[in-house]
């Protein structure tokens, strides 16, 4: 049945059908009922108030945290003809103006407004005069301080109730914790709220980790294998931003980075150039993000350890948003864990420090164990999984889990018997039974201990210490007695108790390869796999019968195929250079991949593609027409 809202759903946004729980978010918005929706990141929750603001009497506002946020969503709301205008600081007095005659005349029914806005009492009082039939709170997570990203100003939301009792109030967020929606649905005074939560499930992301070896090379093989792909890296420190960014520059790769000690200006001309695809890489720290919706970042990277689960998933989230597949990895070390734990010593509030500690365990035994990533990632969210997608280094092979039992008790006995004094060095040179000076001053070379694990080398050795510290069976002790010690954990597995697996690590230092199931090459950075989805994409006739990523039917992506492909990325870059917009806010990537396999001949033809409103088929109808007529008729392209 076509209902109003599917109606606009085709003409505007170029949609033929709504993702998991929009219809049903769109009802209860348009019967005036409030609402609280945890959708991930790329659920399309923007469409969930854009859509209404089209149907609804009044005005629709939407709160929103960033100025970058609000700026992109009118950009691409204009685009599809939705009549959207922001008002933040960075408006002159005569723009703000002309946004406010927009209103008055009813041309303007979507605004967007920064929280601080809505603390000024006389623009309150405006809005009430203009009449409001909803508020939209976009990111809402931002209102609880156990979210991962408060932000005080958001408190200023409180006034919506008590000013406006009368209008629906929806809150939106892809954070999914509990606690966070009482937090929100409480602070904003939500009554008998819709209450949905999404499936948090991203299957096109594909879930990777890595032990850190040399992290630049890794990072720059990762980018190596994704060529003319857009992604994010991030990195836990502006320092290692730096290097990071310039390691890819010396690379011939075009990257940016952004951190919090860059200037303002510095920072949006980086952020500007990443979301309009004249740069590919943008090296960040976790100061980068939120508002980025670019839908066509390809890849995330993490470079460190991140501070926890659910900042790990926003961050990941932020890959693959137009559904295409995404490719994701993140690499770490036990010097991460140290550089966190130091943080977390230096918190002097106590649940925050106990959070920490909690999130970081967290993260450490998502990293450490083998079992499925997604499951794992899912089941932080307090949601099933089966526990084999095939979308992650776990389920895909790649990850080898060998019985380490043995080996672990026998460094854990040589720390035990030693005293609990000394640090992996030390423990691995006794394991291994290398004496020296200090030994013999100590004593050590007469243990039980020593010499008994010379099958393997130091280094071998070092990397087992690294895992049985992650995996929480050993910590580091701090002050004067430093060196490792003995966790519960670990006197559990030491007498025998418990077992210890661990990934077995031989096959990434590159010498048990044939260790490696269905995994036959090198890679160990995941360009593989890319390797060979780029093939596809590339037309590799060999590789005939491999789905093109994102589409049910796995028909073959051809040469031709591809040529048209980038012609329509050229294409594509032009418009959007006319229209002074980002790239992705023109056609998604998807848009162009339908625009390929269907090659629309009219505008009838072109509406019925993916992505393509009124709107845009009335702008770059003609152009998108003629580009594949002329490609297909003489195989150039005019873009
Ligand atoms: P979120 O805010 O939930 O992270 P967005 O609102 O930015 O997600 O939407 C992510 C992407 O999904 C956008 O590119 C948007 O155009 C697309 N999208 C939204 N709804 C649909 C739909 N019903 N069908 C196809 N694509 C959609
Ligand atoms: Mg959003």
């Amino acid at each position: 049945m076509a209902t109003p809202a599917r109606r606009v759903l085709k003409s505007v946004f170029g949609f033929s059908s709504f993702r998991p729980h929009q219809e049903e978010i769109v009802s209860a918005i348009l019967s005036g009922r409030d609402l609280f929706a945890a959708l991930p990141t790329g659920g399309g929750k923007s469409l969930c108030y854009q859509l209404p603001s089209l149907l609804l009497e009044q005005l629709t506002v939407v709160i929103s945290p960033l100025i970058a946020l609000m700026e992109d969503q009118v950009d691409a709301a204009r685009q599809m003809g939705v009549p959207a205008a922001y008002l933040n600081s960075s408006l002159d007095a005569e723009s703000a103006r002309e946004v406010y005659r927009g209103i008055r005349s009813g041309d303007i029914r979507l605004l967007y407004v920064s929280p601080e806005r809505l603390a000024v009492t006389t623009f309150r009082e405006s809005l009430k005069e203009w009449g409001v039939s909803l508020f939209a709170v976009d990111e809402a997570h931002c209102i609880s301080e156990w979210g991962h990203e408060f932000r005080p100003e958001y408190r200023n939301l409180t006034v919506l109730r008590r000013e406006f009792p009368g209008i629906p109030v929806a809150a939106f967020t892809a954070t999914a914790t509990p606690r966070v929606q009482e937090d929100v649905v409480a602070a904003l005074g939500l009554r008998d709220p819709l209450a949905i939560r999404g499936n948090f499930d991203r299957p096109e992301i594909f879930y990777r980790v890595r032990r850190k070896d040399r992290v630049l090379d890794q990072i720059r093989e990762f980018v190596r294998g994704h060529p003319d792909e857009p992604g994010i890296i991030y990195r836990g420190t502006r320092k290692a931003v730096e290097e990071t960014a310039a390691a890819l520059q010396r690379g011939g790769i075009s990257a940016v980075p952004y951190h919090a000690g860059l200037s303002d200006a510095l920072r949006r001309t980086n952020q500007r150039a990443f979301v309009r695809d004249d740069v590919l890489v943008v090296v960040a720290t976790i100061a980068f993000g939120m508002g980025i919706d670019k839908s066509n970042v390809r890849w995330v990277v993490h470079g460190d350890l991140p501070r926890s689960i659910e900042a790990y998933y926003q961050e990941t989230g932020r890959a693959g948003r137009d559904g295409e597949h995404a490719d994701t990895c993140l690499f770490y070390s036990p010097a991460d864990i140290a550089r966190i734990r130091y943080h977390i010593d230096r918190m002097e509030v106590a649940a925050e420090r106990e959070q920490a500690e909690h999130n970081l365990r967290d993260v450490l035994r998502f990293v450490e164990s083998g079992a499925c990533r997604r499951t794992q990632l899912l089941r932080h969210f307090g949601q099933d999984h089966d526990g084999s997608c095939p979308r992650c280094d776990v389920c895909a092979g790649e990850i080898v889990l060998t019985d380490r039992t043995v080996d672990a008790q026998k460094v854990m006995s040589a720390i035990m018997r030693t005293g609990e004094r000394f640090g992996g060095h030390y423990i691995a040179q006794i394991v291994t039974g290398v004496g020296d000076e200090r030994v013999e001053k100590f004593g050590h070379h007469r243990l039980p201990t020593f010499g008994v694990g010379a099958d393997h080398g130091k280094r071998w050795w070092l990397g087992l210490i690294a895992d049985l510290e992650a995996a929480g069976l050993i910590g580091r002790r701090d002050g004067e007695r430093s060196g490792l010690e003995l966790k519960p954990a670990g006197s559990d597995v030491l007498f025998g108790r418990a077992r210890f697996e661990t990934r077995d690590r031989s096959a990434e230092e590159g010498d048990a390869a044939e260790s490696r199931p269905r995994r036959g090459r090198g890679a160990v950075d995941g360009s593989e796999r890319v390797a060979s989805r780029e093939a596809v994409r590339r037309g590799g006739a060999k590789e005939r019968g491999v789905p093109a990523p994102g589409d049910g039917e796995a028909p073959v992506w051809r040469d031709d195929q591809e040529s048209l492909f980038q012609c329509l990325r050229a294409v594509r870059r032009t418009l959007a250079r006319e229209a002074g917009v980002p790239p992705y806010m023109v056609f998604s990537d998807r848009t162009l991949k339908t625009l390929v396999r269907n090659r629309p001949d009219s505008t009838a033809a072109l509406l019925r593609v993916h992505g393509v409103g009124e709107r845009k088929a009335e702008r770059y109808g003609e152009a998108v027409l003629a580009a594949i007529r002329e490609f297909l008729s003489s195989g150039e392209c005019p873009g």
